[in-house]
């Protein structure tokens, strides 16, 4: 199915479901995506199975300036962002530069658009490195991504690599201390002959035990909004992702549902 990269390192903005009017930095390459996890979801499509070269990531330098140019041009015609949005094409944790990206685009917000919020959308899988969670800890908006609660059904869904342990994950999204967001997609379909759904009890039953584990800030719950790489998955309807919102507020759990 027609998924898509974006081509530009700051795109947007664009009215985002979850974010409001949104402002896009992109630290993957323009031409190809680059991730820790391969989503049967995700509408960048596959990671390339292999690469004619190393992939290129935008320099700390060419993010900076080009965020500045966007910000002055959006300052000049009275647009301002309601969010400053780290997403795009992969994980933008990946880069070996993302703490002092996170730091110059502080400054760049607190200078230009200082009522702006900044978001990260990241997989946690990076949260091992000490100078990612700092970078994290620095944004209003540190969003992670938890599809389950069991590990077998993150392989199915995500596709990480297979040093992925969830406990480790858990651990680390723990650690926030509550600031910390989670973020989860819920699903159901057929993939590779095996059936995904991490909408049945058995699923909120575990998912909501480690959420509840996490203390998270908020939990945003959503589901598939544009084409998928892989065929043969439907959408949940927004009742039922109202359901989960119920049980979670019930749990004394602030939500935010997209569907
Ligand atoms: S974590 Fe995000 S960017 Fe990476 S594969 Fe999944 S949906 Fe795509």
């Amino acid at each position: 199915m027609a998924t898509f990269l974006f081509d530009q390192i700051i795109f947007g903005p664009v009215k985002s479901r979850r974010l409001g009017v949104s402002l896009g930095v992109n630290l993957l390459p323009t031409d190809s995506k680059v991730c820790s996890f391969d989503c049967i979801y995700c509408e960048c499509g596959w990671n390339p199975r292999k690469r004619a070269q190393k992939a290129i990531l935008p320099s700390r330098f060419q993010v900076k300036q080009l965020l500045e140019e966007k910000l002055k041009e959006m300052v000049a015609g009275n647009e301002l962002p309601d969010v400053i949005t780290f997403a795009g094409n992969g994980e933008p944790t990946l880069h070996p530069e993302f703490e002092q990206i996170i730091e110059d685009t502080l400054e760049l917000r607190n200078q230009f658009t200082p009522r702006a919020r900044i978001a990260v959308l990241s997989n946690a899988t990076m949260l091992h490195k000490p100078s990612v969670v700092r970078a994290l800890l620095k944004v209003e908006d540190n969003i992670q991504k938890l599809d389950s609660g069991f590990e077998e059904t993150i392989r199915k869904m995500d596709c990480p690599a297979s040093n992925f342990k969830l406990h480790e994950v858990v651990e680390n999204l723990k650690a926030f201390n509550g600031k910390v967001i989670i973020q989860t997609l819920f699903l159901k379909g057929v993939f590779k002959d095996q059936v995904i759904d991490n909408t049945t009890e058995e699923e909120l039953t575990q998912w909501m035990k480690l959420v509840e584990e996490i203390k998270p800030s908020q939990v945003m719950i959503y589901t598939i909004d544009r084409d998928t790489p892989a065929t043969g998955l439907e959408k949940v309807k927004l009742p039922e992702l109202e359901k989960i919102a119920k049980r979670l507020r019930t749990a004394g759990l602030e939500v935010k549902v997209s569907g």
